[in-house]
């Protein structure tokens, strides 16, 4: 299905705002108009959804998440930044994996199995896409997932 990203975006956004709003997080979108790309809407909503549940589980109280979609190379970008604790180094390659979850002692409190990102990285590579993730300890962590455009 061709959906316009958008729009799409802000459906998404408006499902997770109570729960960012309870933990004081402020959720930005910066969306350029006219972008369209060609997904499963229902899968792809689980993208987002994880990408964003990760955002609120490991951010702190008054930070901000940021969404963003642009056109690069011909590709669309869509990333989601937040503020949160960040990822250490030496875990990163290992955070898609299913049941990895970074320091088990840390994460038990938030809870959760380690398969959200496993389930996004499926998604987006069904979809013909890449995802990416940059991260510094302290600083937050940046998801860019690059898709066709439609
Ligand atoms: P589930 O998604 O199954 O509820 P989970 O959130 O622990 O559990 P994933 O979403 O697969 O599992 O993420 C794997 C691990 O990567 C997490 O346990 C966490 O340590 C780390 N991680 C993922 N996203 C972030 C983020 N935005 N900031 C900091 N750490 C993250
Ligand atoms: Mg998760």
């Amino acid at each position: 299905k061709r959906v316009h990203i958008c729009s799409y975006l802000q459906s998404i956004m408006e499902r997770v705002l109570p729960a960012f709003k309870e933990k004081l997080i402020q959720l930005k979108l910066d969306c350029e108009d006219n972008l369209y790309f060609s997904i499963d809407p229902i899968r792809f909503d689980q993208v987002f959804l994880n990408l964003l549940d990760n955002a609120l589980k490991y951010s702190n109280e008054n930070s901000t998440t940021q969404i963003k979609a642009f056109k690069m190379n011909d590709s669309i970008h869509i990333s989601i930044e937040d503020e949160g604790i960040g990822i250490p180094k030496e875990d990163l390659p290992y955070i898609f994996n299913r049941l990895y979850r970074v320091d088990k002692s840390r994460s038990r409190a938030t809870g959760g199995f380690g398969l959200g990102l496993a389930i996004v990285k499926e998604i987006v590579e069904a979809h013909g896409g890449e995802i990416s993730v940059k991260s510094k300890v302290g600083k937050g962590t940046c998801f860019t997932l690059v898709l066709k455009e439609d």
